[in-house]
């Protein structure tokens, strides 16, 4: 049997544990955040800060889960870790999550200790976050889908939110109308042009 090197479609995803999110009252239950955090090796505050922002809420840590105010679904913190692992976890050279974060003067770098790449952060994603900022709902846009969720569904990015497209490839540009938006996270259809 011949060792064939990986692929970059064999080490671009790791296995995240799916998160396990319950609603209670007005709360959300995020019960394995702490499981998370042991496969991504990052600090807790960091990614609840990450969440928190993301959600645009109020949350804590508490005994290995995050209790959230407000109703979420278990999809859009799936999303958002997503995008979590994207920005400070995976490698943007090999895409490996063998990586760590560094500081040098004010610049968070990603340093990967698989091939030694590194690149900073903050510089990615402020210039992430300063692209259109507004989505409407009922509003068509055309989109470039940067991924595929565990769904199927294909998602883009505008600006913060993360848009998902039923139907979409990877790679493929689209015209999509927004059904629904909920936090950053935005419900869309393709529209034929
Ligand atoms: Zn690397």
């Amino acid at each position: 049997m011949k060792n064939l090197p990986p692929t970059a479609a064999d080490t671009e995803r790791f296995s995240i544990p799916v998160p396990r999110v319950f609603i209670e009252g007005r709360m959300t239950v995020f019960e394995n955040f702490g499981e998370i955090i042991d496969v991504l090796n990052r600090n807790p505050e960091h990614l609840l800060k990450f969440l928190l922002r993301e959600l645009a809420t109020a949350g804590k840590v508490e005994g290995g889960r995050v209790i959230f105010q407000g109703r979420f679904s278990q999809e859009m913190i799936a999303a958002i870790i997503e995008d979590y692992v994207a920005e400070y976890v995976t490698c943007s050279e090999c895409n490996r999550p063998d990586t760590h974060l560094t500081k040098s003067d004010r610049t968070v770098m990603l340093k990967c200790d698989a091939c030694g790449a590194h690149r900073p952060i903050r510089k990615r994603y402020v210039k992430k976050e300063s692209a259109a900022s507004a989505l409407e709902e009922g509003s068509v846009y055309e989109v470039r889908i940067e991924a595929v969720g565990k769904r199927g569904d294909g998602i883009a990015k505008v600006g913060k939110f993360s848009l998902f497209v039923p139907g979409a490839q990877k790679g493929d540009t689209v015209k999509v109308r927004v059904k629904k938006i909920s936090g950053t996270l935005a419900f869309t259809e393709k529209v034929l042009s």
